[in-house]
Formats: C-alpha cells, structure tokens, sequence
C-alpha cells in the first residue's frame, strides 16, 4: 500500500532570525504530530480525505498555528473561520465561511461535501448545518489564546490589518510584505492513487467583519482532481483569490502538459511575484509526486510517505 501525505502550517517571514531553539522543537513537534495523524489514517485503510482531515485536525487543535484552537481576532474581537476540502476522485468539495464557535471547521467543511448537497456555506446558515450534524461546537474560552488576543488589542483601534505574528502591523486592508501566514493545509494521495486537498484558518489579525480570504474557496485556496493535482495554499489571500492559484497549476498541468513542479514554480515563482502576492503552497498528484513552493522567506512544512520517510521543514533553501 503506497500513500504520500504533505501539510504546511503557514508561509510568510519565517527565518532563522525570528525562531528561537524551543520554537523550532515546538514546530518540529507540532508538524509531526500532524504528519502522523494523517499517514496512521491512510494506513487503516482510509482514503486520501481522511488523511486530509486527519492531519487538518491535529493542526486546529494546536494552538501554535493560525486554524481552529489557535485563530486569530477579527476587527470585532470575534474569531472567524474559513476551512474547505476537495476529493479529487470526484471533484466533490465543501467549504463553510465566517464560522465562529466551531472546534474542528475541516470537518464541518466534509459534512458540506457530503451531506449538504451544497458546496460552500457561511456564517448563520453554516453554523445552523453544524448543529444539525452534530459537529463539535468549542466555547469562546476554548478558542481563546492570549497572544493572538494581545496582537489584535494592540491594533483594534487602527485600520492596521495583521497576518498572524507581532510586529508585522500593515496599513489598509491589502497588506503587502514581511509576515507570516499561520493557515494550516494537507494534500494527500493514497493507496488508490485517488487525491484530495484541505485548508483550515482563522484569516487575519484585525480582518473586517465577513472578509473571506482564498483558503474556502474552491480553484483558489484549494483544489484537487485525480487528473492532475491536489494544492492547499497559504499567503495573502487577497493575491490568491485574484490569481485564482489552486486551479491555474491544474489547468496549466491539463491543458499545457506542464509537470506537477514546473506548473507550481510558474504560478507561484513568476505570475503570482509579478503580481506582489506573498506566500506558498503544497502539491501532490496522483503518482504520489509531491512539492512545497513559496515565494515567501519560508514555510511550515512537512511530508511522509508510506516507506516511513519524513521530511519537516521552515526555511527556505
Ligand atoms: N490565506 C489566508 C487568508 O488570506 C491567510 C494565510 O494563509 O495564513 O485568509
């Protein structure tokens, strides 16, 4: 039985300089942790998307990234959460939007794929699905973290917008250099070579009430087809969204016969700099061919596979 799993928690401004001995252990930690989450599942016998979901959870549970446990605060101090899931075996997808007071959005996200009849739902109408699934809600004092509490009071009062970590205050709602994205992601191919991609996140510190970034929305944040890849994004969203990322590396594959990795380095290494958007991505096919891109300094990153070989990585080359 052969599987290949890859996950990211966030791209932006991650070096050497901003990550101390303790965090880089935490990170290492925190990104294993998830690695086998998802590879224990496919080895049960589940298919890609239970990895996915697998993995995703793990991460949302960790405080440390920017999903679930460890949101950031909207402009209203509220947390609001965007997570989506696509099986490529089908093209079946779910995503839910602005979803509050939920401990694991990815799989309120699945029970959109597969009991909704819909694809993508937000706020009020998301939340009612949730309860009626019987999706495990967490209280405010679960998802509350003081940190990211402490950056939002820090900026609440100003039209600063903050991507996750302290000290990147950026002016306006299009924020353009210097940060960290925490979103978290994982793509997976399993036994059956079928493939599947999710993406979880709390958005940005100081976001304006409602403001959807790429990671829910299907062909920008997240994608995946058997016939040609299975991506989970991470960066600006903004820039995402416009460039429609997820879907160009597959059509590029589709249409231009372009290699899983030459697709990747174009969208994100040439089109996506020309445009000033910041970030990164994980890709896998469903020949078990896998990649990590970003134009940012780096990215949480992780892969295994089913011979046991396990990658973990932060900065760039
Ligand atoms: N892409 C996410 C957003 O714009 C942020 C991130 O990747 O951390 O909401």
């Amino acid at each position: 039985m052969s599987f290949t799993l890859v996950i990211h928690g966030g791209a932006g401004n991650i070096t050497p300089a901003i990550m101390n001995a303790q965090q880089e252990l935490e990170y290492t930690a925190a990104l294993q942790a998830a690695l086998r989450k998802g590879a224990e599942a496919m080895k049960a016998g589940g298919s890609a998307t239970d990895a996915v979901v697998a993995a995703i959870c793990e991460m949302e549970d960790n405080p440390l990234f920017n999903a679930g446990r460890g949101s950031v605060f909207t402009k209203k101090g509220l947390n609001e959460m965007d997570a989506a899931i696509m099986d490529g075996s089908d093209l079946s997808a779910g995503a839910i939007a602005g979803v509050r007071n939920i401990k694991n959005p990815i799989k309120l996200a699945r029970e959109v794929m597969l009991h909704s009849g819909h694809v993508f739902l937000s706020n009020e109408g998301a939340a009612e699905f949730a309860l009626k699934q019987g999706v495990e809600t967490a209280t405010d004092e679960y998802l509350f973290n003081k940190s990211r509490y402490d950056q939002w009071v820090e900026i609440r009062d100003t039209d600063y917008t903050q991507l996750d970590h302290k000290g990147d205050n950026l002016k306006g709602p299009i924020p353009n250099t210097g940060h960290k994205f925490g979103t978290v992601g994982a793509v997976a191919c399993d036994a059956q070579g079928n493939i599947a991609a999710g993406t979880s996140t709390g958005g940005m510190t100081n976001k304006r009430f409602g403001r959807i970034g790429d990671s829910p929305v299907i062909g920008a944040g997240t994608y995946a087809n058997n016939r040609t890849c299975a991506i989970s994004c991470t960066g600006h969203g903004e820039y995402f969204l416009r460039a429609v990322v997820a879907y160009d590396i597959s059509c590029l594959m589709e249409y231009k016969g372009m290699s899983l990795q030459q697709a990747c380095d174009f969208v994100i290494k040439d089109k996506l700099v020309k445009m000033g958007g910041e970030g990164g991505l994980i890709a896998v096919d469903a020949k078990g061919n896998f990649d990590f891109c970003f134009n940012s300094a780096g990215m949480y990153r992780g892969m295994t596979n089913s011979e046991g070989k396990e990658i973990v990585g932060y900065y760039g080359e």
